[in-house]
């Protein structure tokens, strides 16, 4: 991937931040929830407690599962 590439993703990274509401429902207990987290398997809203795919019976669990490690800067 060359620079141009590395902008693009850097910019539709910014844009993607933004897109998400200051309110929103857990799509699992219903909760209205201030700055949901956003699960990227099933592109739901869920409330602290089920955050996680498989707090919140993830439709996409399996990819969650078998996902690449991750390093630590995923955090919010
Ligand atoms: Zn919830
Ligand atoms: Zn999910």
């Amino acid at each position: 991937m060359g620079i141009t590439g590395r902008i693009r993703a850097f910019f539709s990274g910014l844009f993607k931040k933004k897109e998400h509401p200051l309110y929103a429902t857990c799509a699992f207990c219903g909760e209205r929830v201030y700055l949901p987290f956003h699960c990227e398997y099933c592109n739901k809203y869920f409330c602290d407690t089920h955050r996680l795919p498989f707090n919140h019976d993830c439709t996409n669990i399996d990819a969650w599962k078998h996902r690449p490690a991750a390093p630590a800067r995923n955090r919010r």
